[in-house]
């Protein structure tokens, strides 16, 4: 997933601002960081979110999710493709 500072640069292209409060809330406990990424929390979460940060702190909370799931299925597709190139020259299949 990407790192707190892509989420930073995200933000500050998106709204000028950083944001770092909520993407280092998001990431910044590694005990706390799958919960905080359980998009069935979205909700609960958001609504704590956009009490402290305001709407746009909401969609930047959301926005995070969504980089972070493009990021991890964009990693899974890759190493996806490489298995099944990897399998495929293995059998001489071309
Ligand atoms: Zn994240």
């Amino acid at each position: 997933m990407p790192p707190v500072a892509n989420h930073l640069k995200t933000s500050i292209e998106r709204t000028g601002k950083d944001y770092k409060e909520i993407h280092d809330w998001i990431d910044g406990d590694p005990a706390k960081k799958a919960e905080r990424h359980n998009i069935t929390k979205i909700y609960e979460h958001g609504k704590m979110i956009e009490e402290k940060y305001g709407k746009e702190g909401l969609q930047e909370y959301i926005q995070h999710i969504h980089d972070d799931v493009k990021a991890k299925f964009n990693h899974t597709q890759h190493d996806m493709e490489k298995t099944i190139a990897d399998t495929l020259a293995y059998f001489g299949v071309k």
